[in-house]
């Protein structure tokens, strides 16, 4: 079992990524694998990835979107081991996001290069990469599960947000099950403010206020009626928070059902 850096100390102090060369790995594989690109741009300077997989039979459809945090590196390798893994279902249609605040990973830094948190910004988005993603979002229907991939540099281990409105059948044991073997599950009774059990936060549907949405509540409003973001603690080693999150977004997508 990976055992506690002690590296943290008022922020993420660990590995960092060239978050461009990433992305232009990840492209190159998704492209060899027959998904579609897209390159959305924000302004003249930035442009964000999406990605598309089509199976010739869909009986699911799932969105996987990590990098809204410049400070959390393991949510953009583990898409990238995923896509070079083949790591999908057979039967998932998937829209990937690979990396929502690119100028944010320049700086090592939570918020982008403006200074904004975008995972605060979806009620009436500033920033003009969630205006990018929210209209690229407008006709892509609904998702049988959202899945947001992130880190917390305070966090004793791995834990998971399940936002789930119409109380679905939910995957949440079968996900901290599948990461129990490899990496420390945060049992605290409290993370970030919430009651937790056993590394699962099930928070109430507006945790932050009328006007501080994060992408999981925008995507359970319009998209999905099952949001799950997944959470890494990255005072571990980075190796193991990628093994922690592929294992999390392999066991939830293997295991939840069509809606
Ligand atoms: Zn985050």
């Amino acid at each position: 079992m990976p055992q506690a850096l002690g590296k943290n100390h008022g922020g993420y102090c660990g590995e960092t990524i060239d978050i461009d060369d990433v992305l232009a790995s990840l492209v190159a594989e998704a492209r060899a694998r027959d998904w579609g690109v897209e390159s959305l741009p924000v302004d003249p300077e930035l442009n964000l990835i999406a990605l598309h997989r089509q199976p010739k039979t869909v009986s699911r459809r799932f969105y996987l979107s990590t990098g809204v945090h410049g400070d959390e590196p393991a949510g953009p390798l583990a898409v990238q081991r995923m896509i070079e893994e083949d790591l999908f279902p057979d039967d998932a249609e998937c829209w990937v996001l690979p990396c929502l605040n690119p100028t944010g990973f320049a700086l090592n830094r939570r918020e982008t290069a403006a200074g904004i948190d975008l995972n605060r910004d979806y009620q009436n988005p500033q920033s003009g990469e969630v205006q990018t993603q929210v209209r690229w979002l407008e006709n892509k229907g609904r998702f049988d599960c959202a899945v947001c991939l992130h880190e917390d540099w305070e966090a004793k281990g791995f834990y998971l947000y399940a936002v789930n409105p119409k109380n679905i059948p939910c995957v949440s044991e079968a996900i901290v099950d599948a990461v129990r073997p490899v990496f420390p599950i945060d049992r605290s009774a409290e993370i970030e403010g919430f009651p937790a059990c056993d590394g699962i936060i099930r928070p109430p549907v507006n945790p932050l206020g009328p006007s501080i949405w994060p992408e999981t509540l925008y995507l359970t409003k319009h998209h999905t009626d099952l949001g799950y973001t997944l959470e890494s603690s990255s005072d571990f080693p980075l190796a193991n928070r990628v093994d922690a999150l592929v294992l999390a977004v392999r066991a939830l997508m293997n295991t939840v059902s069509p809606a």
